[in-house]
């Protein structure tokens, strides 16, 4: 789904913030056998902690904790499944209306260019947690893969994700969003 040749050094200043060289150092990534979305799903309480920004009868939105770009979303559902074809149309139809919300919180927030919005299916595409799906909503910005955008993006990358976080929860509040609670 993404352009490989997104560009997006600020993931190792990120890696490298947390003391680690290599993404398979950290624990609890999404790499790593243990589904973090299921047990996001499964911990209510820890929503900020977890960088949950919504969650509905069945789905969760959340930060990606290692963003292309900032404001890099999901939006999973709560069923531990691999593809679409194991979900209900139901459970699809949320994550959709979820995406629309999304998108509309990060027009106002930090106004995007344009999005890729896609699902990584099996490990061969890149996917990180293939047993369960989860679509990616990622803000463009024009030239935003290339050295020049790297630092017209600084601003955006230096924003932390838990400033983000508050400004994406302030923006749904004003916006009544999401949708469908
Ligand atoms: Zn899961």
């Amino acid at each position: 789904m993404l352009n490989n040749n997104l560009w997006a050094p600020w993931r190792i200043e990120y890696l490298k913030s947390l003391g680690k060289e290599k993404e398979n150092e950290i624990e609890g990534a999404p790499w790593t056998k243990k589904c973090f979305l299921c047990e996001y799903w499964n911990n209510p309480d820890q929503d900020r902690e977890n960088l949950v920004l919504w969650r509905t009868d069945r789905c969760l939105v959340l930060f990606n904790r290692f963003p292309y770009t900032g404001g890099h979303l999901l939006i999973a559902p709560r069923d531990h499944v691999p593809d679409l074809n194991a979900l209900d149309e139901e459970a699809m139809l949320e994550m959709m209306l979820l995406c629309r919300d999304a998108q509309s919180v990060l027009d106002q927030a930090n106004h995007p260019q344009g999005y890729n919005i896609g699902i990584n299916i099996g490990r061969c595409s890149g996917a990180g947690l293939p047993d369960h799906v989860h679509l990616h909503l990622v803000p463009r910005w024009e030239g935003d893969t290339n050295f020049m955008s790297t630092i017209g993006n600084a601003r955006m990358i230096s924003q932390s994700i838990e400033e983000l976080y508050d400004q994406l929860t302030e923006i749904a509040e004003q916006l009544k969003l999401p949708t469908k609670k």
